[in-house]
């Protein structure tokens, strides 16, 4: 066998997942696991429940009325579903990166500085200073941005607005980072930065991205799990599910026969 060796630790498990909204079921007995250090796309279409998935490995399904998770999610070992688990602090080592760019309405210095401040990361002026620009870097924002720290958030591109929230979730040190869909909302350049920064990212975070494009997917992603219909149907390593997947389901979607 000549394949590239791929890091098998795996850092999230999903057993048997459910969810429900109301009496809506839209995922059935997801079980996924999650590797390190690499990059993960869900695939699938439009309501198959990338989402709905997405949002568990975070617990943002929590905040949505009527939503209901069954199964088991761990984060390192840990259920992140537990009653001594808290949601907050969850988020900071699972965070999250939207659809359309979400900066607040503050300065690009506070977009990022808010969250090492409010999880007590830093509290000397010197270091929060030194998170932001780490944060900034790792983003690959920085030099775009340095001599306007205190300008608003909202006054950059679209591009720079989804890398600058990139750079507010890397600023807490989360160990996973989730995007749905992060580049829908950018121009093709825009685009082919955010895809450049996710596969440097790769390194040092767990990355899982949702997307609806299946070239994103391959581009940026080593695995790929598509999902249809709130199934997992079938998940592996991106060049085998786009050139030899197991499922006649992933065969059809993949050759563009439905979705
Ligand atoms: P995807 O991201 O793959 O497009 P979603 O996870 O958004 O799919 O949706 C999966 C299913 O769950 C769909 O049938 C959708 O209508 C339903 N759904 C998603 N969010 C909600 C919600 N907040 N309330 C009720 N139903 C929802
Ligand atoms: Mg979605």
């Amino acid at each position: 066998m000549n394949e590239v060796p791929v890091s098998s630790h795996v850092k999230m498990v999903a057993r048997g997942v459910d969810v429900f909204y109301g009496t809506k079921q839209a995922l059935f007995g997801v079980d996924l696991d999650i590797r390190d250090n690499s990059v993960t796309s869900l695939i699938g279409p439009s309501g198959c429940g990338k989402s709905t998935f997405l949002r568990c490995l975070n617990r943002m399904n929590d905040v949505i009325d009527g939503c209901r998770v069954e199964g088991k999610i761990e984060l390192g070992g840990q259920n992140i579903y537990a009653p001594n688990v808290d949601p907050v602090l969850l988020r900071a080592r699972v965070g999250m990166v939207f659809q359309k760019p979400n900066p607040f309405p503050k300065s690009i210095y506070e977009n990022v500085a808010y969250g090492p401040r409010i999880h007590g990361l830093a509290t000397a002026r010197n270091d929060l200073d030194q998170i932001v620009e780490t944060s900034l870097r790792k983003a690959a924002i920085w030099d775009e941005v340095k001599d306007r720290l205190h300008e608003p958030g909202t006054g950059l591109s679209g591009g720079q607005q989804q890398r600058l929230c990139i750079a507010r979730a890397i600023a807490v040190s989360p160990e996973v980072i989730l995007m749905d869909e992060p580049c829908s909302a950018l121009d093709p350049i825009a685009t082919a930065r955010v895809e450049e920064l996710i596969d440097e990212l790769r390194e040092g975070y767990t990355i899982v991205i949702v997307t609806h494009s299946m070239q994103q997917a391959a581009r940026v992603s080593q695995r790929t799990a598509f999902f249809h219909l709130g199934n997992l149907v079938e998940e592996g390593e991106t060049d085998h599910i786009f050139t030899n997947p197991k499922e006649k389901r992933t065969q059809d979607y993949i050759t563009g026969r439905f979705g």
